[in-house]
């Protein structure tokens, strides 16, 4: 069975012994290991059931270990982590040789990030290196925001879970590319808007296609078991199901079935979205519809999230 901690000084001697810790993030869990043990960072990935080639984002306590993982760290990446550290940013930057292979999946780039939340600081602070920190649940499934849904992601393994209560951001952090050779690339979208990074870095970002290799990206992604359906239009005869559930954004109707109403306010709606697609999955309903909030940019992290966890409707 997991166990849920809040005892920092022997979580940080469990990465030390090379087990893996699951940590808060104020983006979501993660599932933490040594970065510079190669036999801990092979459990992540066997844990998580997450295919090898999918390389993993080095967690650090502040931008000054930056230079212990990254061959180079341009004036544009100074500037990001300047702006940005601690907080949901990952910069993707030319892989220091002594960087595992392992971590960044054969590739010469690693992924770096320092998160804000005070539990994943503190960790960090004891344990004195980098951890990676993969979402804290089995591929393809929702990511844990919570110490209880990390607990049900991994309920036979006996894997220690420090608690940092509701994760903050609730999405996936930002993803920057910043290698030789190519132009600045929003490899992901998480709750930092493009305007707010452009105007950082002092340039436009290219989309993520082109250039570097972005695994971990699949189309089905942060998928719940449950049918899901996402619509403008509200399917009006759905509503009258006791078997359908409803996840809200802002204008909820009536309906037979279970409903939350996440609000019209992106950063507390995506705070709360992956909380309220575990207790709905957990239902066994026959269907889940999301209305989806509205075409801006302050939503695009969403939408993004939303358009892998189900089909449009119409
Ligand atoms: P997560 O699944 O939240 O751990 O984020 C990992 C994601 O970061 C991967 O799926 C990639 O999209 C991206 N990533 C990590 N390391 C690299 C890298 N070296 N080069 C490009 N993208 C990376
Ligand atoms: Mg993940």
């Amino acid at each position: 069975m997991p166990y849920i901690t809040d005892n920092v000084p022997q979580c940080a001697d469990r990465l030390r012994a090379g087990l893996l810790v699951a940590l808060p993030t104020e983006t979501v869990y993660g599932l933490a290991a040594d970065a510079r043990q190669d036999a801990a960072v092979q459990q992540v990935f066997a844990l998580k059931g997450r295919p090898s080639s999918n390389p993993l984002i080095v967690h650090l306590q502040s931008a000054a270990q930056a230079s212990q993982w990254a061959a180079d760290i341009p004036a544009a990446a100074q500037r990001l982590m300047a702006t940005f550290w601690p907080g949901p940013l990952t910069l993707v930057l030319p892989a220091r040789d002594d960087v595992s292979r392992i971590v960044t999946a054969g590739q010469d780039s690693v992924a770096l990030r320092v998160p804000a939340h005070p539990q994943a600081q503190a960790l960090l602070a004891a344990f004195g290196g980098g951890l990676v920190a993969p979402s804290a649940n089995r591929y393809m499934s929702i990511s844990p925001t919570s110490a209880a849904h990390v607990a049900q992601q991994f309920p036979d393994s006996d894997l220690w879970i420090l608690d940092g209560g509701a994760c903050q951001v609730g999405l996936e952090s930002s993803i920057v590319s910043l290698l030789p050779g190519d132009s600045p690339r929003l490899l992901r979208r998480g709750m930092l808007s493009q305007s707010d990074l452009e105007a950082a870095l002092g340039q436009p970002l290219e989309n993520r296609d082109g250039g570097v290799r972005a695994p971990g990206q699949h189309h089905r992604h942060y998928a719940p078991g449950t049918t899901t359906l996402a619509f403008v239009q509200v399917p009006n005869e759905a509503l009258a199901s006791p078997r359908h559930g409803w996840i809200w954004c802002g204008q909820a109707q009536h309906s037979a079935g279970p409903a939350i109403d996440l609000g019209d306010q992106p950063q507390a709606y995506a705070a709360r979205l992956y909380a309220a697609l575990y207790q709905l999955d957990a239902l066994g309903l026959e269907r889940l519809y999301i209305q989806l909030p509205p075409q801006h940019d302050a939503w695009a992290a969403v939408h993004d999230r939303l358009a892998r966890a189900s089909q449009r409707l119409d």
